[in-house]
């Protein structure tokens, strides 16, 4: 990840450039998050609007989905484009926005969750997901990639990158999880005294392995959004009711402008 100041940037997203933005905001943006408060004298209308203004992309739709923790996914049409945009009262619920039309920014939030977007530069698709734990076990990943699937993306050509979020130093969970995400217990699971923890952040990564993603085509975030020191990202884990929601985004630019 290359660090801009307001937001990682995916190492790819260099390659294309001209055709996409795409990132994950730091938590000095401010909240970015539908349902929660913002805490930095901005307003999260404000704060969501200043990516475009940063990038500037003020021409953008901007489409910010009513996150719930499901596996669902919206397939975003320039009519519904500004849903969520300006508050929750017209957003529509899912937990990741996909599309094929360039000039709309999609954007998902997170706090200790797992924000990942997706690139497929041969048939122009973007997408962004909030993969929580319960996101991630039911399997919001393989539903979003089964879109891709399904429009004839070259899977070898898709760019992936997991953002920030939280891993196995800091996550502490119950033996119920052992159920939940029995097959790959020995990488993702790691007992420390009479505690288990659990690295959400690497079932993430997996399951884009598995889909077939490439994994030179993924950039991972080494980032722990608990613990980490420089950059300082919101934590529910961390901050309880203070936290406050970073952005995962992606829009395509129009490509002959
Ligand atoms: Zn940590």
């Amino acid at each position: 990840m290359v660090n801009k100041g307001s937001y990682l940037q995916p190492f790819w997203a260099d390659l294309f450039n001209h055709y996409i933005f795409c990132g994950f905001t730091l938590s000095s943006m401010g909240n970015m998050a539908l349902t929660r408060e913002s805490l930095n004298g901005h307003t999260t209308n404000y704060n969501k609007e200043k990516i475009l203004t940063m990038l500037e992309a003020k021409d953008f739709s901007l489409f910010s989905p009513l996150q719930t923790h499901s596996n669902e996914f919206i397939e975003v049409l320039p009519d519904i484009s500004n849903c969520g945009r300006y508050g929750k009262d017209d957003a529509l619920e899912g937990d990741a926005a996909i599309t094929e039309n360039e000039k709309i920014m999609l954007l998902t939030t997170w706090a200790d969750c797992i924000p990942v977007i997706l690139y497929s530069p041969g048939n122009n698709i973007v997408a962004t997901i909030h993969s929580g734990w319960k996101g991630t076990y039911k399997q919001i990943i393989n539903n979003v990639l089964s879109f891709f699937h399904k429009k004839g993306t070259n899977f070898e050509q898709l760019y992936a990158a997991v953002g920030p979020g939280i891993k196995k130093c800091c996550y502490e969970v119950g033996d119920d999880f052992l159920h939940y995400f029995t097959e790959s217990q020995n990488i993702l699971f790691e007992r420390r005294k009479d505690k288990l923890f659990f690295d959400l952040s690497y079932c993430v990564y997996l399951q884009l392995i598995e889909c077939g993603v490439k994994e030179s085509n993924i950039d991972y975030c080494s980032y722990c959004t608990c613990c980490n020191e420089e950059p300082i990202f919101s934590s529910y884990r961390r901050e309880k009711n203070l936290f406050q929601g970073q952005a995962a985004f992606i829009g395509m630019k129009k490509k002959y402008e």
